[in-house]
């Protein structure tokens, strides 16, 4: 994937969708979802070009909430594909659709945070943080619901867009095999039903 994002990188289009600040090119929803549809058409486009789910969306709510120091640390390697992001809201046997079932808490403890609570399906997770240092908190404290909104509202447009490209694919795949078949049936290597 560091190769493929190397070509993309090269070819001006890596991270469409982060501002021009930290190293993307800053494309408003029009712009990104010419290439969020050409990024789904390829199973590997949206890794490639750094607009997978979840990474596009934490990157959209660090945009909107992080300091500069924290968009430093975070998101400016992100643009560059250096680092991914995961984004931890379902949870068993809870929130799934509706967020408003968290159970998940977070409690003052020392310079920090302590979070407690049971998480599934976070892609891109590969061990999660436990204690949160409070430089480490996005935005202000007891917000954290209002923000997930920021991230998930345009996520579902985002994910429209990519999939739009997916659909796109599997539809040529089946206009393909359609065109193909008689060939393969004729020459026997096809079962006429
Ligand atoms: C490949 C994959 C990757 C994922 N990555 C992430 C991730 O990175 N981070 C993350 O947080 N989550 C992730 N998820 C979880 C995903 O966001 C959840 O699937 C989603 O939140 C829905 O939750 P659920 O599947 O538990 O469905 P449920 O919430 O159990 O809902 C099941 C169905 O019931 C319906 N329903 C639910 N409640 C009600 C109700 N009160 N009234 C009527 N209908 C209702 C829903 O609309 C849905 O159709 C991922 C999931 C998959 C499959």
């Amino acid at each position: 994937m560091s190769e493929l994002q190397t070509h993309v990188a090269d070819a001006g289009l890596l991270s469409p969708h982060i501002s021009t600040d930290y190293g993307g090119l800053g494309l408003d929803h029009h712009g990104r979802a010419v290439i969020f549809e050409e990024a789904g058409y390829s199973t590997l486009g949206s890794l490639a070009l750094n607009v997978s789910a979840p990474d596009e969306g934490t990157a959209h709510l660090l945009q909107h909430v992080a300091t500069r120091d924290q968009n430093e640390q975070w998101l400016r390697p992100h643009a560059a594909g250096d680092l991914r992001t995961c984004f931890a809201m379902s949870e068993p046997p809870g929130a799934g659709s509706d967020p408003a079932a968290l159970t998940t808490t977070a409690t003052g403890a020392g310079d920090g945070w302590r979070i407690n609570g049971r998480k599934k399906w976070i892609t891109g997770a590969r061990g999660a943080a436990v204690f949160v240092d409070r430089s480490q908190v996005l935005g202000e404290v007891g917000k954290g619901f209002a923000y997930a909104q920021v991230r998930l509202a345009p996520a579902r447009l985002t994910h429209c867009m990519r999939h739009l490209g997916g659909a796109r694919r599997a539809h040529d795949v089946a206009t393909e095999y359609v065109r193909e078949r008689p060939r393969r049936v004729q020459s026997g290597q096809g079962r006429r039903l």
